[in-house]
């Protein structure tokens, strides 16, 4: 059991390479992603606003929402806690006129 070696192995350090090693760990930390707002074109005309979680070390955007919440971030490995996030659903706007400077995704 992996789990096992590495407790007995903490077990067995001096003081000193244990405080190390708590150092490290407290990087490994899970963190709270940033919500943030953005503005899209769905279907091409209709403005709508929709939150998006970024990771709270390199702002990398996650892939998460009330059904998927990864562990950690894709781009720098930091663990993160989405326990307490607020889904907000997409509120629509209104629709676009032409020559408005949105861009479609
Ligand atoms: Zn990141």
């Amino acid at each position: 059991m992996e789990k096992y070696k590495i407790k007995n192995l903490i077990h067995k350090m001096e003081d000193e390479k244990r405080s190390t090693l708590c150092c490290l760990l407290v990087k490994n930390i899970a963190r709270k992603p940033i919500p943030k707002t953005e503005t899209y074109l769905k279907y091409g005309f209709v403005i709508t606003e929709h939150e998006c979680q970024h990771c709270p070390r390199c702002n990398h955007i996650l892939n998460a929402g009330p059904n998927y919440q990864p562990k950690c971030c894709s781009q720098c490995g930091q663990k993160l806690n989405f326990s307490g996030t607020r889904w907000k659903e997409d509120k629509e706007l209104g629709f676009a006129k032409r020559g408005e400077a949105y861009e479609s995704v």
